[in-house]
């Protein structure tokens, strides 16, 4: 992975907002480091005295992430608010809006006391694919330590709060001089210096290591396949658009990609094991439904049936999601992603398309294993998610 720093671009900025913007949209802008809303950047900066944290909003795309899409919060409550034993994330939430100097600012990421507590000026946290592919593996976590020794490493914990408390912990006896950066196994990579270049450039050099693994160890051949299968798209968008309670939009993907995915023979086993990062959950569900022959109904049923297991094996009272599959898997076909309408199938289709190929990567590193059931069922059951549904 190249670096894009310009420092002739670079030469131009005088503010620390300047700097954080521009190598923002430089991580944003590569679908390999961040899609559709995912990862976080900061700078620490001061404003009228006082120490401020300018955190990524909530509903910004770094790719596009203008100055007012960092929520500025006061430092000091947030590294407060780590040390706290219990609080949930709606408190969490709604702390964080209540430490911004600007009410009119959007809310800050979820991830924002995770952050404040990195004891470094620019904070840059991506989701990397060629990071989350070794880290969803079978061995993952070994095979993690072995290309990052120089990185802290946590296992897996649900983001929000339980997840900045457990780095606050882990960081009390932290040798900073000699960590690169954090590791968050199935989710992403941590970089940070006081220099924004610097810290760009250790994200860039810390993804690097992980592309050059991969490339050594799971070096993935796209074969040519034709398309072998037909599908009824009409029936299908009608009985989707029946079960979902709108008419939903059909995106099929027919990529070389797609194709060599839905080809492979166990594709029930191959494609059904879990989102490549957590809150893909939230556009993806964990799986897509399998379509293998005419009965489109048939797979919906099993696909529904086995999401009522799943809601029922662990809810605990929380409003039940459309249990209808966002993508489907056809048989020697390719995929086909529904959405409300043309924006959110396309999202859906991204997500899938670094998805099928950390599969099959992950695949050669001896399997491909994302976070547990459990851990997806409350991801996909966030109070935060909840919340948006009783509105
Ligand atoms: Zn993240």
């Amino acid at each position: 992975m190249k670096s894009l720093y310009d420092d002739n671009v670079a030469k131009e900025f005088t503010s620390d907002l300047e700097f954080r913007v521009y190598t923002s949209r430089l991580l944003g802008g590569d679908s390999s480091l961040v899609l559709h809303g995912g990862g976080n950047t900061s700078v620490k900066s001061i404003i009228d005295g006082e120490d401020i944290l300018y955190v990524k909003g909530s509903g910004w795309d770094l790719a596009t992430i203008e100055a007012e899409g960092f929520a500025p919060v006061k430092l000091d409550v947030l590294k407060q608010m780590a040390t706290l034993t219990k609080l949930s994330d709606t408190e969490m939430v709604s702390q964080q809006k209540e430490a911004m100097i600007d009410k009119s600012a959007p809310n800050p990421s979820v991830e924002a006391i995770l952050h404040a507590i990195i004891p470094f000026k620019y904070v840059d946290h991506t989701h990397s694919d060629a990071v989350v592919t070794i880290s969803n593996s079978e061995n993952g976590i070994e095979l993690i330590k072995e290309v990052y020794p120089d990185y802290l490493i946590i296992p897996y914990v649900m983001p929000g709060f339980i997840l900045a408390q457990t780095i606050y912990n882990e960081l009390k006896n932290i040798d900073w001089d000699s960590c690169e950066g954090i590791i968050l196994h199935n989710h992403g990579i941590f970089t940070f210096d006081n220099d924004p270049k610097k810290s760009y450039k250790k994200m860039i050099n810390g993804v690097t290591k992980a592309e050059d693994f991969l490339e050594k160890n799971a070096p993935l051949v796209i074969e040519k396949y034709m398309p072998r299968a037909e599908l009824d798209i009409e029936n299908l968008q009608r009985i989707i658009s029946k079960e979902k309670g709108y008419d939903v939009f059909v995106k099929v993907n027919q990529s070389p990609l797609a194709l060599h995915y839905a080809s492979q023979r166990n594709i029930q086993d191959i494609a059904t094991r879990g989102v490549l990062t957590p809150e893909h959950i939230i556009r993806t569900k964990r799986n897509p439904m399998i379509i293998e022959d005419s009965d489109i109904q048939k797979a919906i049923d099993l696909f529904e049936e086995e999401y009522l297991e799943y809601y029922n094996e662990f809810t605990a009272n929380e409003i039940m999601i459309n249990p209808t599959a966002n993508w489907a898997v056809v048989k020697n076909y390719g995929t086909v992603s529904f959405g409300k309408d043309e924006k959110e199938a396309s999202i859906i289709e991204d997500i899938n398309n670094h998805t099928m190929k950390a599969v099959l990567q992950a695949d050669m590193l001896g399997g491909y294993k994302s976070i547990s059931l459990s851990d997806c069922f409350d991801m996909e059951y966030w109070e935060l998610e909840q919340a948006k549904l009783k509105k």
